[in-house]
């Protein structure tokens, strides 16, 4: 044992606490995981050693081969697993041990329920690495030696998962680090070659580097213990550098949760060798589930880059669009030089054609995933649909593809549920239909009844429902899709073009040449609050609608601009009466000003209110209201 000096007590963080304690609780009955997680941390430990080492071959300390060893101890009943890789010092340990550096932790924990199922599911989204090794074992020691310091550098850290850890200054020759879990009684079961190799197996197989278990060896006679002999038990190579139809599904799906830090299966993947001008490799996964922080600006995103099979660097994100910060995966350049940096990679015109091609790769696979396995798509859409909605925007040379993969509620659905994609839309489009009809609102309830779809109603024609925040947004940068335009329904003057026949036509413009009294009277009573009064051919049931000008904001892009303290440009809504609706026909006959003006008043808040939005001045349309249901009872 060696001297121990400089030694402090130091409490976990409280979100550390909180991870050890929900985990501990929650993923009892996946617990052989913590070997995987182990294992993928000093497979990325190797990969960054080997990666400072380029710029200082000093760091290897003399070669040794990269690799991570597994041993255990049935009687002393531990697991032990070492690498030769980077290492960790005093502060290293500390911080990397002992807190959770991730963004949004804190609101994470509090959005843990208790209830230990569902929580698994979150834990699982959220990751556990290091901290998984506490669910077998009731202590854990690390001791570890960043590559590069001297051997009295050495550090020792050791906890019993509860509230805090000590750590210690101590000698190590060997760099990397070496973790030893004592079991808990229950969990001795771990302390086996044979169980070890089959866990590794399974959820490693895929690490590109030689993982040893000790060879069982029979002690020969007269020998009290025989010498130890390694022997590898994965595969030991790149999985990316493989041929596509030499990969299982089991060793992609391994290879995602090692790469993405997720417990679950990935929903799709793409695996491509491009050759030619530009050389290069890549692995794609769509996640079957959006990361908590999925919404955070520091979260992490981008593709894990390798150059000629050596790691370069994480979460490098010059090569997918903001849009696709979901995708995980890794690329691996033939082109690209070692030591290049994220500034570089910002700039190098190499970068450009691979992220075009790589975003292709993409939207490529959502397509094909949408086409053959439209449930899954559905759950894909439920998670990142949002974040797809910003594609548009963002990647102008992929609009059509990006609108073909978007899903919206329609009028078709009474769920609300966005399932309709814009080609099946069309493919049910009525005869003669050469729009795509929408409608923008704050909820589904309130755009499902807006009086702006009874004409589409009655005419059976679809209208996509949009009610995401985002939506309005969007639709500012979507102007058609296959050669249709898309027409917000609340907007302008509704123009249904070859939908409405002749005789329909003739007979709309009969009926407004006969209103234009009524339109005039109407200018007058509502004065200001219009910027134009005229016959609706919109509407079957409802008496009034206020329609946007066709170059107007609409609420929601108006509630944006106000929640970000910007001044909103004043618009002022058009009027549309139907003019054979009953209350119309008797505004049309009334002859006391007076009373033209209230009721006209009362139909204009509340096609505001159907609207959705809120009243100017409530307290004079109660008192108007009222004042008529009082003469209507005298
Ligand atoms: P994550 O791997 O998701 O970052 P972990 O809790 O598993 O989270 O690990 C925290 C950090 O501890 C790692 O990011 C790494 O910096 C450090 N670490 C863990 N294991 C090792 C190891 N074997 N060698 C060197 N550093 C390690």
């Amino acid at each position: 044992m060696s001297v121990e000096t400089q030694k402090e007590t130091l409490g976990f963080q409280t979100e550390v606490k909180q991870l050890l304690h929900l985990m501990i609780h929650s993923l009892y009955s996946n617990k052989e995981i913590f070997l995987r997680e182990l294992i993928s941390n000093a497979s990325d430990a190797v990969d960054k050693l080997r990666f400072e080492a380029l710029a200082k071959p000093e760091l290897l300390e003399g070669g040794a081969e990269l690799k991570i060893r597994v041993s255990f101890d049935k009687d002393a009943k531990t697991v032990t697993l070492e690498d030769n890789g980077i290492g960790m010092n005093r502060d290293d340990v500390i911080t990397h041990l002992g807190t959770i550096a991730k963004s949004g932790t804190a609101d994470f924990m509090k959005n843990l329920s208790g209830d230990q199922k569902k929580d698994s599911h979150l834990i699982g989204q959220f990751g556990v690495g290091f901290y998984s090794a506490f669910i077998v074992a009731d202590k854990v020691d690390v001791y570890s030696r960043r590559a590069g310091t001297p051997a009295s550098e050495g550090v020792h850290w050791s906890s019993k998962g509860e509230g805090e850890f000590e750590v210690a200054t101590i000698d190590k020759p060997e760099r990397g680090t070496r973790i030893v879990l004592h079991l808990k009684s229950a969990e001795d079961e771990f302390a086996d070659g044979w169980r070890l190799r089959n866990i590794i197996k399974k959820y490693s197989d895929h690490i590109a580097l030689p993982i040893e278990l000790p060879k069982e060896v029979t002690a020969a006679e007269g020998e009290e213990k025989p010498a130890v002999e390694w022997e590898t038990v994965n595969r030991a190579s790149a999985l990316w550098t493989r041929p596509r139809t030499e990969v299982k599904d089991e060793e992609y799906q391994e290879f995602y949760k090692h790469i993405a830090h997720d417990f679950e299966n990935p929903l799709a993947w793409s695996h491509n060798k491009v050759e030619g001008k530009l050389e290069y490799s890549s692995l794609l996964y769509v996640p079957a589930r959006a990361p908590f922080d999925l919404y955070q600006r520091e979260a992490p995103k981008g593709l894990k880059l390798y150059v000629q099979r050596v790691f370069v660097m994480d979460q490098a994100e010059s090569f997918l669009p903001l849009y696709l910060r979901f995708i995980k995966g890794v690329v691996d350049s033939n082109d690209l030089s070692l030591n290049v940096s994220r500034e570089i990679l910002q700039k190098d015109p190499i970068i450009d054609s691979m992220k075009s091609a790589l975003t292709k790769r993409v939207l490529d696979m959502l397509e094909k995933l949408a086409k053959n396995e439209p449930e899954q798509y559905k759950g894909f859409w439920k998670n990142f649909g949002q974040v797809m909605k910003e594609g548009p925007a963002e990647d102008f040379a992929n609009k059509e593809k990006i609108a073909g993969l978007l899903r919206f509620a329609s009028t078709q659905g009474d769920d609300g549920e966005q399932v309709v994609g814009l080609a099946d839309y069309l493919a049910r489009a009525k005869e003669g239909q050469d729009k795509i009809y929408y409608l923008t609102g704050e909820t589904y309830a309130q755009v499902k009844n807006s009086p702006h779809l009874e004409v589409f109603r009655k005419k059976g024609i679809e209208v996509l429902l949009l009610t995401d925040r985002i939506d309005e947004w969007l639709m500012s940068y979507l102007s058609e899709f296959d050669g249709k335009t898309f027409v917000d329904v609340a907007r302008g003057d509704l123009d249904l073009g070859n939908l409405d026949s002749e005789e329909d036509k003739k007979a709309a413009e009969e009926v407004a040449k006969s209103k234009e009294g009524l339109v005039e009277r109407l200018k007058t009573a509502l004065g200001d609050s219009v910027a134009e009064v005229r016959v609706s051919h919109r509407l079957t049931d409802s008496p009034a609608i206020l329609a946007i000008g066709e170059q107007d904001l609409g609420l929601q892009m108006r509630q944006i601009l106000e929640a970000s303290g910007q001044k909103v440009p004043e618009s002022k809504p058009i009027f549309e009466f139907n003019p054979s609706h009953p209350l119309i026909e008797k505004l049309d006959g009334e002859q006391n000003e007076g009373r033209f003006g209230d009721l006209s008043h009362i139909l204009f808040d509340q096609a505001a209110l159907a609207a959705g939005e809120s009243l100017k001045d409530p307290a004079a349309y109660v008192t108007r209201l009222n004042k008529l249901l009082v003469e209507l009872s005298a």
